[in-house]
């Protein structure tokens, strides 16, 4: 057995992980600063949430994997700080907001009508007060993080703490959405019918 104690992913399922509330229907998301934090507002669950190993994503201080939904782009909506906002790559294919004062991304979106995931904004729930938001469901762009410097020889460990969080590791997105990325692509080039 791989010795997991004292791996740490990320502070939202190092200590297990809080299901959804079934009802739930969205909250607000705020940054980090002290006084006049952006306001986010989600009017809607999440989706597809899961831990992400890639380099992109923002992760809270010390934390080696970060924690990502989508929810559809209409129901994300900035209640204040809007100027303090900018993106962190106008060139990426996911234009991530950051707030300028403390680095947190508040929202990141798709402006490419023909990306897959067009119509989705990727959000980071922990950044909101309230419980009852989808739980996260995977592990992906799980050897990524040694980009980020995580030697790899902690790899199992790593890998074995999140099965054993019941975050199945993948090294891109999980089978579901890699064949829904793949469908698109397909539909678009006529390989499958549209
Ligand atoms: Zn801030
Ligand atoms: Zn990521």
């Amino acid at each position: 057995m791989t010795d997991t104690s004292g791996v740490k992913i990320h502070p939202a399922v190092d200590n297990g992980i809080k299901s959804a509330n079934p009802g739930f229907s969205g909250g607000e998301l705020h940054c980090h600063c002290a006084s006049d934090p952006v306001r986010v507002a989600v009017k809607s669950q999440t989706a597809h949430n899961h831990v992400c190993g890639c380099t992109k994503c923002w992760k809270p201080e010390g934390a080696i994997f970060s924690q990502v939904a989508v929810v559809g782009r209409d129901a994300v909506e900035v209640l204040s700080g809007a100027d303090k906002l900018e993106v962190v790559n106008k060139d990426a294919p996911i234009q991530r907001y950051r707030c300028k004062g403390c680095g947190v991304h508040m929202y990141g979106r798709i402006e490419n009508t023909e990306h897959p995931f067009y119509g989705l904004d990727f959000v980071h729930t922990e950044l909101s007060d309230e419980d009852g938001w989808a739980a996260p469901e995977f592990a992906a762009f799980v050897s990524s993080v040694i980009e980020s410097g995580v030697d790899p020889s902690r790899m199992d460990a790593i890998r074995a703490r999140l099965r054993e969080l019941g975050l199945e590791p993948y090294d891109a997105l999980s089978p579901p959405l890699m064949d829904a990325i793949a469908t698109h692509i397909a539909k678009k080039s006529g390989a499958l019918a549209a």
